[in-house]
């Protein structure tokens, strides 16, 4: 999904007919009312993600007074699954909202590929990233233009490609009205587990090279849980994907974990790593992560 949970839910509020209408993902941003307006360099360029390697570099950002990132530095990979694991309020999320460029950092830079974000125009930045958070926002809108919100031009052929590779396919062919199904409120109520297929759907019809995953925290049934997991497998595959886990299987077969305390990075390694070496990610294990998975 390509908006963020909080102005998705103050854009349900405001209930805003869209009925027909497609809307461009520059002007839903527009829509949204972030709390910082930012504008473009007047010499910012317009740039293209080539190798997709995004890293932080010793980031200080706090909402107002309260601090969120307090040196915060990580790489991830090009084409790599990094996982950003930590208690609630470590700092997760706010590490998207930088890379989305949503705030400005305090202090500290990000960039890909070596670029700093804030050289590059902020609609091509966000043309380059994918986000597919928790909370799957369905428009009062068609299955169909739902989808196609991941690229408003793209053709019937296309949108059907990424319902199949999202596992979404088959259980919209099965709605009253498959495709044209109307997805809004006084539509289909959709399952938790279908509502997020779409969403990856979308990302797919996107295809950005960078991709920003929130995994859900609520539990699903195995079959649908196994249909999404093997949905983004499909997904993730070449991008730079950062994922902030909840499940255990994730972080186990992620490329690398970055553990998140208070603001900064605390420990990072593989699973194997982590877990031998007995520290704060060995008792997230223990906590935080979803159980169903943890005997495997
Ligand atoms: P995580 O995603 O790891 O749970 P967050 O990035 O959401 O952590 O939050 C980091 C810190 O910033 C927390 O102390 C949180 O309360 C605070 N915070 C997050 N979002 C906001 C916001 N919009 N306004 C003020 N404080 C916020
Ligand atoms: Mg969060």
């Amino acid at each position: 999904l390509l908006l963020s949970y909080e102005p998705a839910k103050r854009l349900a509020r405001l209930n805003v007919a869209l009925s027909n209408q497609l809307v461009g993902v520059r002007l839903m941003y527009e829509l949204l009312d972030r709390p910082v307006v930012l504008r473009d360099k007047p010499d910012a360029r317009n740039f293209t993600v080539e190798r997709g390697e995004v890293a932080f570099e010793n980031i200080v950002f706090r909402y107002k007074d309260a601090p969120a990132l307090t040196g915060f530095s990580m790489v991830a990979p090009p084409g790599k699954v990094t996982a950003l694991v930590g208690a609630s309020g470590a700092g997760k999320s706010t590490a998207f909202s930088l890379l989305e460029r949503f705030y400005d950092v305090e202090s500290g830079s990000i960039s890909i590929d070596g670029i700093d974000i804030r050289d590059v125009t902020l609609a091509s930045l966000r043309d380059n990233i994918a986000l597919v958070n928790q909370d799957t926002f369905l428009f009062d809108l068609s299955i169909r233009d739902n989808i196609a919100l991941g690229r408003t031009d793209a053709s019937e052929a296309e949108i059907m490609e990424a319902a199949k590779a999202a596992n979404a396919h088959g259980f919209i062919m099965e709605l009253p009205g498959g495709y044209g199904a109307s997805a809004g409120e006084g539509g289909l109520q959709l399952s938790g587990g279908q509502r997020q297929r779409i969403a990856i759907a979308r990302a797919m019809l996107r295809d950005a090279p960078i991709l920003l995953l929130d995994e859900a925290t609520s539990a699903l049934d195995a079959e649908a849980e196994a249909k999404i997991q093997s949905a983004l497998s499909r997904l993730m595959a070449g991008r730079t994907t950062l994922v902030i886990a909840h499940r255990l299987a994730t972080v186990r077969d992620a490329d690398k974990i970055v553990v998140l305390d208070r603001g900064k990075v605390v420990e990072e390694g593989t699973h194997d790593e982590l877990f031998a070496a007995d520290g704060i990610y060995r008792r997230l294990c223990d906590l935080q992560f979803r159980t169903p998975d943890a005997a495997a």
